[in-house]
């Protein structure tokens, strides 16, 4: 079963603008900003501006938004980190790690050759 939407979530605060971010990107649907704690440098967070908990309540012109989004702070990543890997990366439910229960997709500028190597 889904967890039932939180309005007092971390990523519901940030949109309200109740808690700061380092915001790269923001559009009537969606807002992108720096990973807290960055798996790798670059690490971005897109998320929407609608009240879904994971991927099972995101509405479809939402769905699309964000990944519009993604796609111009992919293109921007590239350019920045001049990193050609990026990776794309969206958890749904406690059980498969998530831990803010705002829907959300990581864009992780990431060798993969190089994961797990450090
Ligand atoms: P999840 O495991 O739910 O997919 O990822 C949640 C992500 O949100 C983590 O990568 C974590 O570092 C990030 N995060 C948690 N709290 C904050 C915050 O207050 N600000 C920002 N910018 N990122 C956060």
């Amino acid at each position: 079963t889904v967890k039932t939407y939180e309005d007092d979530n971390i990523f519901a605060k940030i949109i309200a603008g109740d808690l700061p971010c380092h915001k790269v990107y923001e559009d009537d649907k969606t807002l992108a900003f720096m990973d807290i704690m960055p798996q790798a440098k670059g690490h971005v967070l897109i998320i929407p501006k609608q009240k879904a908990v994971e991927l099972s309540q995101l509405e479809p012109e939402y769905a699309s938004a964000v990944f519009m989004t993604a796609k111009k702070v992919m293109a921007a990543q590239r350019k920045v980190f001049e990193r050609d890997g990026i990776m794309q990366m969206q958890l749904n439910g406690a059980e498969a790690g998530q831990t803010v229960f705002h829907y959300h997709v990581h864009l992780i500028p990431a060798n993969f050759h190089e994961l797990g190597k450090h």
